[in-house]
């Protein structure tokens, strides 16, 4: 990839204004516009290890494209035990938050349904409303991954907005969460929560809800320490990838050379696995990386 095509890529056309105007056009609902694995005593959601150092030996890098070790399981077809649920914000919790209903947040809970654990990914706006949705379906919250620091994910201050998030969830459940070892110093700035509150992890760590193995992917570019989740066929992406376009890299951290690398990496997931990002900035809220591949313009400029 040289510098004029990443540039065509991701400084002309600019992803979140792109979708905005994707969404005008389409009138979505709504006025749119993570180096070690750390045992946890209190931590329902272990690490495991043994998969760990498999990764490492056969795995140098992340592991994206290569069916072994967790990325093999991560891959597995989904079972009757995967919990997975894809929640909006503004229409499915925080519904009468303005502020939540305009950033068409995507929040994903997932887990166990045998064990009745789950963990939250990017818990913001109404961390409370979030416990007491998966607390209707049996479950309960017993870690939060985190993508990236940004405060519409984790919680903090935006545009002179407070939004609640991790801090706000740890009141209510004593839980880890689970961050990229480079997003740390962004996350305790940003969400309130001391470094005590976080479990760092690197690239191809995998969290075990119950029997369900998340493993997480770094993919920097859209900050420092943002992560994927990769699990039974899913890909879980932050603001790292949307099905049209990527997330923006003129914000603080952000790294338009490293966002190319991630998307060169994600370009490599198979087709079988279903998209699902951080935000509705499209009609669909998921979609098979075969058709994300083939119409998002970031994987058209990567080619
Ligand atoms: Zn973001």
């Amino acid at each position: 990839m040289n510098g004029s095509v990443g540039d065509q890529l991701l400084g002309v056309r600019h992803v979140q204004q792109c979708a905005a105007r994707l969404i005008d056009d389409q009138s979505v609902t709504g006025s749119e516009r993570r180096r070690q694995i750390v045992a946890h005593d209190r931590d329902p959601v272990t690490t495991e290890h043994d998969l760990l150092a498999r990764i490492e030996a056969r795995e140098p890098g992340d592991g994206i494209g290569h069916r072994t070790g967790a990325y093999a399981r991560s891959m597995a077809a989904p079972t009757d035990r995967l919990y997975f649920r894809q929640l909006l914000s503004g229409r499915d919790f925080a519904v009468n938050d303005t502020m939540a209903a305009q950033m068409v947040n995507f929040v994903y809970a997932i887990g166990d349904r045998q064990t009745g654990e789950c963990v939250l990914v990017d818990p913001a706006y109404d961390p409370a409303g979030l416990v007491d949705i998966v607390a209707a379906d049996g479950m309960h919250v017993a870690g939060v991954l985190a993508t990236h620091y940004h405060a519409d994910h984790i919680g903090g201050s935006i545009m002179g907005h407070d939004i609640a998030g991790i801090a706000g969830l740890l009141e209510q459940v004593t839980c880890p969460v689970h961050v990229q070892a480079d997003e740390v110093p962004w996350v305790e700035r940003s969400s309130g929560v001391t470094a005590a509150d976080l479990v760092a992890h690197r690239s191809g760590d995998v969290v075990r809800v119950g029997a369900v193995d998340v493993l997480l992917v770094h993919t920097p570019g859209h900050t420092p320490g943002s992560q994927c989740f990769m699990v039974e066929g899913k890909l879980v992406s932050g603001d790292t990838l949307f099905l049209d376009g990527c997330g923006r890299t003129d914000l603080p951290g952000s790294d338009h050379a490293k966002m190319i690398e991630s998307l060169n990496r994600l370009s490599k997931v198979d087709d079988d696995v279903v998209l699902y990002p951080g935000h509705r900035y499209s009609l669909a809220s998921s979609a098979t990386m075969a058709a994300v591949k083939q119409s998002n313009y970031v994987f058209e400029a990567l080619a």
